[in-house]
């Protein structure tokens, strides 16, 4: 384990803290292999439970997918639960803890125990190979069991523990058995492709101690089970390494909404502390556009007139856009526009897709994340490569009267995102791989196209030109959304 990383003690509870002044965009901290790591249960058919490589059937991969292609699964031949790339990835996973779990799985079988029931399995069957000093790291963790209790999911989750407790044949008491799974249940993080997709959960005692902020100055990489912890921000030595728990570009009360009822916090950063003016929380005024805090009465800061209200719990795109109250990056509206790139993706509809993507990539998500290395900027980079690129081959009626020079704008998204994959995932990580492939396939298939502009070495001249052009089509687009 590489680290620059010592969790330690602050007010009320624990954090993790760097040792050394960090860059912008480095690596703070890799566990190679996390305590538990498992794909959750929509996954599970699909997933590798050894090297947690991702391998959707064709109509599953998602366009900005990090899977891996190639041969099938295999199951478990003890309890046709779990799947493997092959008898390394079993035979690691067996020895770990498979040997275990795999008869509980069977006779279970056909049934599957939920992900976080499973998780709580491999944790009471791995504590009696573990250090006493390891466990005491595990148990120190926060369950908050006291608030769990008083939750309309009690039920439920005393429910699960018992399983857990009778499926383990843990010697451990009941009461101990349920505070260890609500303390799961604060302490696991999303564990993702390097693509950010979501495929399960992965629990690790120190990975669990790094504390939330809206405003993060780090981020987590997954690649395979290897958790890599990466900094957004130049951190100073000795400072708290913080990561959203939450989507941190949802409004302030969204946000403490979750936290609270999820981790049992009142958040209090420094992006919280700014509603109901924080950048995620304001409205825009329809009739001058200027700016207007979410709360009652609603006053333009600019007209000063009284506004009655964004429309309610709209979650359609025009009516949010035509109302005006809405500025681009104000949520819902860039979910609703990732959401509906998901599904015009699904529906083979590339131009269409490449609009909003194109308004993502270009308009919203450089105000919401500022950094240009920022995970979700690179990813998002990467979808829409991988747009351009069908649009490059056929860009249809629409696309061709703009005067845009696809090609170019492809090349030199791929330039950008190679330079921020090396500060978002690391130079040397598998998804800044699958960029240079990407890139070599690319430059290959324009160069055999006729392109006059890209060299041997892939520099173009002229690429700056393109990009005032392509702002014009996000604009376009904009337009149509308020009519
Ligand atoms: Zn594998
Ligand atoms: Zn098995
Ligand atoms: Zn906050
Ligand atoms: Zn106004």
């Amino acid at each position: 384990m590489t680290t620059h990383t010592a969790p330690s003690p602050t007010s009320g509870g624990t954090g993790l803290f760097t040792s050394v002044a960090l860059e912008a965009g480095t690596e703070i901290l890799t566990i190679p292999q996390p305590l538990i790591t498992l794909p959750d249960d929509a996954h599970l058919s699909e997933t590798c439970s050894g090297c947690l490589a991702w391998k959707p059937a064709a109509g599953r991969r998602g366009v900005n997918s990090y899977y891996s292609a190639g041969k099938e699964l295999l199951s478990c031949t003890g309890c046709r639960t779990v799947k493997y790339c092959d008898q390394v990835c079993q035979r690691a996973d067996w020895k770990y803890v498979h040997k275990k779990e795999c008869g509980i799985f069977s006779r279970l079988a056909p049934r599957v125990l939920p992900a976080s029931v499973r998780a709580l399995v491999r944790l009471l069957l791995l504590q009696p190979t573990m250090s006493k000093e390891d466990w005491r790291k595990v148990e120190e963790r926060q369950s908050h069991f006291l608030e769990f209790s008083n939750t309309q999911k009690w039920g439920e989750i005393c429910l699960m523990a018992k399983g857990a407790k009778m499926y383990s044949g843990t010697e451990m008491a009941e009461a101990g058995v349920l505070k260890l799974y609500c303390m799961m249940l604060v302490n696991t993080l999303t564990l993702t492709t390097p693509t950010l997709d979501p495929i399960g959960i992965c629990f690790d005692p120190l990975a669990a101690t790094a504390n939330h902020s809206c405003s993060p100055n780090a981020s987590i990489i997954f690649s395979g089970r290897t958790l890599q912890f990466r900094s957004l921000d130049k951190i100073s030595n000795g400072a708290e390494i913080t990561i959203p728990y939450v989507d941190t570009t949802f409004p302030t009360k969204t946000r403490r909404e979750e936290l609270r009822l999820r981790w049992f916090f009142d958040c209090k950063c420094s992006a919280c502390e700014e509603a109901p003016r924080g950048k995620t929380d304001l409205y825009s005024c329809p009739h001058c556009s200027g700016a207007v805090a979410d709360k009652e009465p609603m006053i333009c800061t600019n007209c000063k007139k009284s506004l009655p209200g964004p429309p309610s719990e709209s979650t359609d795109l025009k009516t949010l856009h035509k109302s005006g109250y809405y500025p681009i990056t104000r949520q819902p509206l860039p979910f609703l526009h990732s959401e509906l790139v998901q599904s015009l993706l699904a529906d083979g509809n590339f131009r269409e897709a490449l609009k909003h993507q194109l308004l993502l990539h270009v308009s919203i998500y450089p105000l919401l994340y500022t950094q240009s290395h920022h995970p979700i900027r690179v990813c998002s980079g990467f979808v829409l490569a991988a747009l351009l690129m069908e649009v490059v081959r056929d860009p249809g009626e629409e696309l061709k009267k703009v005067d845009v020079d696809w090609g170019k704008t492809l090349w030199a998204l791929l330039l950008e995102i190679e330079q921020g994959v090396r500060r978002s995932h690391g130079g040397d990580s598998g998804f800044a791989m699958m960029v240079k492939a990407k890139m070599k396939e690319v430059k290959e298939e324009l160069v055999r196209s006729g392109v006059g502009w890209l060299r041997g070495d892939g520099k173009v001249n002229g690429l700056e030109r393109e990009w005032p052009k392509v702002e014009g089509v996000v604009r376009g687009v904009l337009k149509e959304l308020k009519v």
